[in-house]
């Protein structure tokens, strides 16, 4: 540990100044510092709105996390007062155009060998030598015929407080990525304990201090490098390719999946007094509501998961009660998201979900500015 107090605004400023957009960190730990109370949820004067598309993010405030990272140095004094005010630095990997490989080493019980590397056959033989992330990430490597991106540096690798490592790569040209957590066997994996952060994610910044210690450069490179083609190919291959650059920022937002999908596969296009673009404004506010659940999911020291989840029960029992979309669809979207947040917390989610929605039934919600 370095004596004295790192100057954390020149490290974001730093950050910055390499074209990866940054915003601050709550002192000590790796949740985004809260913004105003209209945006945070924890909030009781808290509003649902559409994050990317917040006023207070013009204004230059630090509200809604990774929404917020900026290049824009006159924002970083100010968000970093110096030396920095114990606010760690994260970037938001979207639009830094990287790809982090999240490297986890958890101890914890090994999934079965079809579970290690999503769609590809692993035997038991060579499962049995898999503890953690870097065991996983060598297998993949080796049946790919490539040598192992862990070892002899293959690009900027940070190590983190719990013994993982990120490593970052560059996103080739025209190409966006998903962003993926390893430990989810219903959604996109590249392999356990594997997580990739881009599009919809963040990472610590390296010189970032933690309780649980400060994430630090190993080796040799001070640039992340070109993400390998043969690791583009398994991105590929495990569906973390986004279709376009255009359609990677419409959907910048935490980690995309099946819930949201049924919000808006299920949302009634007008709804029964909609009107044109009732539907998609129904749509947009599912979606919030339900990335804001999954959210919860991204940020393990947070509390606050029942408070979202009834909030988001709330809005889609007000968009059940003006028919834009059927209660059964908001009910299998909300359990999806808040289990897909804590898996383990069935019985409670059902429970708030049931009551959130006939709260929210109560009052029919429309667009406000619809005519
Ligand atoms: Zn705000
Ligand atoms: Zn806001």
């Amino acid at each position: 540990m370095t004596p004295g107090t790192p100057n954390l605004q020149s490290l974001a400023l730093r950050h910055a100044a390499r074209g990866f957009p940054v915003f601050p960190l709550v002192p000590g730990g790796k949740t985004p510092l809260p913004g105003c109370p209209r945006c945070r949820r924890s909030s009781p004067a808290y509003e649902p709105h559409d994050s990317a598309q917040c006023p207070c993010l013009l204004q230059g405030r630090w509200c809604h996390g990774f929404y917020a990272a900026t290049l824009d140095p006159g924002l970083v004094r100010r968000w970093w007062p110096e030396p920095g005010a114990g606010r760690g630095v994260a970037i938001a990997t979207g639009p830094a155009r990287l790809v982090v490989l999240d490297v986890d080493r958890h101890p914890g019980t090994v999934p079965g060998a079809d579970r290690i590397l999503p769609g590809r056959p692993v035997t038991a033989a060579q499962a049995t030598g898999v503890r953690d992330g870097l065991d996983v990430l060598r297998l993949l490597a080796g049946l790919c015929g490539e040598p192992d991106p862990a070892q002899g540096a293959a690009t900027l690798t940070v190590r983190t407080p719990s013994n993982g490592l990120h490593l970052w790569f560059t996103a080739p040209a025209f190409t966006s990525w998903r962003s993926s957590a390893g430990g989810d066997h219903r959604g996109r994996s590249l392999g356990w304990q594997l997580d990739i952060r881009a599009s919809g994610g963040y990472i610590v910044a390296p010189g970032t201090t933690t309780a649980s210690g400060t994430y630090t450069v190993l080796g040799p490179h001070r640039h992340p490098q070109l993400l390998p083609t043969w690791l583009a190919g398994e991105l590929t291959r495990t569906g973390h390719l986004l279709d376009t650059p255009a359609r990677a920022e419409r959907t910048d937002r935490p980690v995309p999946n099946r819930a949201a999908a049924a919000a808006r596969a299920t949302a009634v296009p007008g709804g029964r007094r909609g009107g044109a673009g009732g539907g998609a404004w129904a749509r947009r506010t599912a979606d919030t509501v339900i990335g804001q659940v999954l959210d919860c999911g991204r940020a393990p020291e947070g509390t606050g998961w029942s408070a979202v989840v009834n909030r988001a029960a709330f809005t889609f029992g007000g968009l059940v009660a003006a028919g834009h979309i059927s209660e059964a669809a908001a009910h299998t979207a909300l359990l999806d998201a808040a289990l897909t947040a804590r898996p383990h917390r069935r019985s409670a989610a059902l429970g708030i979900i049931r009551s959130g929605l006939a709260a929210g039934a109560r009052r029919a919600l429309h667009p406000k500015d619809e005519r």
